[in-house]
């Protein structure tokens, strides 16, 4: 049988690439090749860029009122097309189907606030700075953006930023990733529908080559980047040489911390869902549990004893609560890393190694696997596994508790389980990453605040969507003007 080959959308055409090089895109829950992407290359960019370029001008004086009224049409085609696109989401991406309808509304409520564009864009001016003289500042689009997504959100991440560009008067060229690239596909066949201006939004597909000529192209102005911390360490970096504006959001090891107050009955759902919600593959799982002080046996035994129910299955099922993960190599990641955490001493209490799924047996599954005792030095403790593996610390109070938080370099986000409003306080006070969970187990920010950590899990100084973003893409044009 011939597997679909994902095209690229340029010029408001659908393009095939030129490339040769061809990879394939599985459903992680079968294991089963279900399409075929191009690695695209410098010339398909080159493609793309040049059409968001001439689109540029006309876009740009477009009313940003009329801007945003292509992103009303948008909303409510996505509203159309909500199921179908978190359904081939699930499938490519393995996923629970609640998860992605979650993951769908996330992506549609940033097409609802950048309709906020024409107070969210608006300068400010002031009078009689001297005698005669008045000065306004007014924010201009500044051209072509690039945006580069990782694979364990295809629907949202994109949408944290192409809107936000668009509204703003800029044009967008997108790459998704290359293991995820059905469900941009997709929503691009609803953006060609909807009829934006040919040129203003575009799409290539690819890996490597196609990031490296985005960074290198003279005519993209800025680039908005999401992937492991290296990557985006490299993007930063090399954006820095060529000059552009960056925003690059990297990789979490996110602490999860539960003081002896905690009320467990209350928030035990919700530190499932941190842990093994997306298998662990969100840059806002929880991924080190620690219990502070006397509740540590406790909740150790309750964790790990819910841990266990939880069911793992194709994430189409509506009872699957848990999905495989993304790939065959990405499991042998994991499944290395639990090697690991035995090797150096730490006591596995939940072992998802060797999990059978009814009907699935090709399926890249790792069932919740949960290490008690674990050492700060432990790799498993310190670097990013990206999988359903809880490593627990236990800490003794909370100066323990914030100084392993703090020691972290990657510094996403921290959530505090307790009833007391004074040790929240002294929590989100002293701890250094920016997303900060009380009694919540993934600290998302929603489209209307900024999203992004400290430390080496973002680079650059302006976050994900927000307020934010409008400064993010555009320039502020200050003029002092005097009228003799
Ligand atoms: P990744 O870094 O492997 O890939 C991200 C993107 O960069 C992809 O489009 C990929 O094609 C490209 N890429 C990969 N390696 C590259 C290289 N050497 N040179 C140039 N381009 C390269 O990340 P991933 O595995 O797709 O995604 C998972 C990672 O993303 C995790 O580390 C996760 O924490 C992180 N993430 C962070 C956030 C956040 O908000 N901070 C959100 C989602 C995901």
């Amino acid at each position: 049988m011939s597997l679909p080959l994902m095209k690229n959308y340029i010029d408001g055409e659908w393009l095939a690439s030129d490339s040769s090089a061809l990879g394939d895109v599985f459903n992680p829950a079968k294991g089963e090749k279900i399409a075929r992407v191009a690695y695209g290359t410098a010339a398909d960019v080159d493609r793309a860029v040049k059409a968001a370029r001439e689109a540029f001008p006309s876009w740009r004086e477009t009313p940003p009122l009329s801007r945003a009224r292509y992103l009303f049409r948008l909303k409510e085609a996505f509203e159309e097309e909500f199921e179908a696109i978190a359904q081939v989401l699930t499938i490519e991406h393995g996923k629970a189907i609640d998860e992605a309808r979650g993951e769908v509304r996330r992506m549609i409520e940033n097409v609802e606030h950048a309709t906020s564009v024409t107070t969210l864009m608006s300068g400010y001016t002031l009078e009689d700075i001297a005698k005669n003289i008045d000065c306004y500042g007014h924010r201009q689009p500044m051209g072509v953006f690039g945006g580069i997504a990782p694979y364990n959100f295809p629907a949202m991440v994109p949408w944290w930023f192409l809107p936000y560009a668009v509204v703003t008067g800029n044009t967008f060229v997108l790459k998704p990733s290359e293991q995820v690239p059905m469900t941009q596909t997709r929503i691009m066949e609803i953006v060609d529908e909807v009829g934006f201006p040919e040129g203003t939004i575009n799409m290539v597909h690819g890996s490597r080559e196609v990031v490296n000529a985005m960074l290198d192209h003279p005519d993209i102005e800025g680039i908005s980047f999401v992937g492991a911390t290296p990557t985006a360490r490299y993007v930063y970096r090399k954006c820095g040489e060529t000059g552009k504006r960056v925003q690059s959001l990297g990789g979490a090891k996110n602490i999860v911390a539960v003081m002896p107050d905690a009320d467990l009955a209350q928030g035990m759902p919700s530190l499932l869902t941190s842990f093994f919600g997306c298998t662990g593959q969100r840059c806002l799982s929880g991924s080190v549990l620690v219990p502070v002080g006397e509740i540590a046996d406790r909740l150790v035994e309750q964790f790990a004893a819910a841990a266990q129910t939880i069911s793992v299955g194709n994430g189409l099922d509506e009872q699957t609560f848990m999905g495989p993960l993304i790939s065959a190599a990405h499991r042998e990641r994991v499944l290395g890393y639990i090697d690991k955490g035995i090797e150096e001493g730490a006591d596995l209490v939940l072992d998802g190694r060797g999990i059978q799924v009814d009907g699935y047996p090709d399926g890249f599954f790792v069932g919740p696997t949960v290490f008690d005792h674990v050492k700060p030095e432990m790799t498993i403790a310190r670097e990013e596994i990206f999988g359903p593996v809880v490593s627990i610390i236990r800490a003794t109070d909370m100066d323990s508790l914030v100084d392993l938080i703090n020691t972290r370099d990657m510094a996403n986000a921290a959530c505090i389980y307790t009833t007391s409003g004074a040790a929240a306080r002294e929590f989100k006070y002293r701890v250094k990453p920016a997303m900060i969970g009380v009694n919540i187990g993934i600290a998302a920010p929603m489209s209307f605040f900024p999203f992004g950590g400290s430390g080496n899990s973002m680079f650059g100084d302006i976050k994900g969507h927000g307020q934010e973003s409008f400064l993010f893409y555009t320039d502020m044009k200050v003029v002092i003007e005097r009228w003799y």
